[in-house]
């Protein structure tokens, strides 16, 4: 790809998603948390509201220019230095790849803290996959590792995640991130398990850290202790992403 593009990047080859290009429009680093295991660093932009941050013409053009050279894609993906769904014109790009570039599938990476929105859930119902995150399955936890704005509560994040699967008609993965000595002591495992139960994705990811996390504490899980924690979780559907053998 040329170097010149401002708003999209790769394409990559992604342990999830196979060959995707990814859509970044956000500031480095905005985001309404500040996670210990953020690849993108420290949060300097904590957002609390939906903002419009370049306008949406801008990234489709960069869209259509790439696009138009008809490269091989298993997924366009909405990712990168934040929370993508605080940016207000999501729905312009996903509409816009809809009716121009059909033959493509389109995913979306998100912390998940405004899927009780219904205006939001309208906006990104076009998109072929969404990829939620549940870090904790207790506030102390939840504090712990995705560090919120004020106001957010894990309780936000489980009412989203219902509420997209009440609406949302693609496929859902929700992916579950481990920390060494943050969220993975049996306790808040079965809590995970007690509130998993309750949830229905498509899939449940098992992840851990792979690169250089945002904060230095707690540590990355092995391919093993991921493989004990989906036998204590014992759901269906579960993968684990991460297959470092340390
Ligand atoms: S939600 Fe995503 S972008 Fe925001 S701090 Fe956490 S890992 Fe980083």
């Amino acid at each position: 790809m040329p170097a010149n593009f401002k708003y999209i990047f790769g394409p990559i080859q992604s342990r999830r998603l196979g060959v995707s290009l990814g859509i970044n429009y956000l500031p480095p680093k905005s985001c309404n948390f500040d996670c210990l295991y953020c690849e993108c660093g420290p949060t300097d932009k904590r957002l609390s509201v939906v903002t419009s941050f370049v306008g949406h013409q801008e990234i489709t053009a960069e869209l259509d220019q790439f696009l138009s050279t008809a490269p091989t894609l298993d997924y366009i993906t909405f990712s990168g230095s934040g929370e993508p769904t605080l940016y207000r014109d999501i729905d312009k790009i996903i509409h816009f790849l809809k009716a121009n570039y059909p033959q493509y599938k389109v995913a979306l990476i998100t912390n998940g803290t405004l899927l009780q929105d219904n205006a939001l859930l309208a906006k990104i119902a076009d998109c072929d996959l969404i990829i939620p995150s549940l870090d904790a399955a207790s506030e102390k936890v939840f504090l712990k590792i995705n560090r919120p704005n004020n106001g957010l509560h894990l309780s936000h994040i489980v009412l989203g995640l219902k509420n997209l699967e009440a609406q949302f008609k693609g496929k859902i993965w929700l992916e579950l991130f481990f920390m060494k000595g943050i969220n993975d002591h049996p306790q808040e495992i079965l809590a995970f398990r007690n509130i998993l139960k309750t949830l229905h994705p498509d899939k449940i990811q098992l992840n851990s850290i792979d690169r250089h996390p945002a904060y230095q504490v707690g540590g990355e899980l092995s391919y093993a202790e991921l493989v004990a924690i989906s036998e204590l979780l014992d759901l269906p559907n579960i993968e684990i992403i991460n297959k470092r053998e340390n």
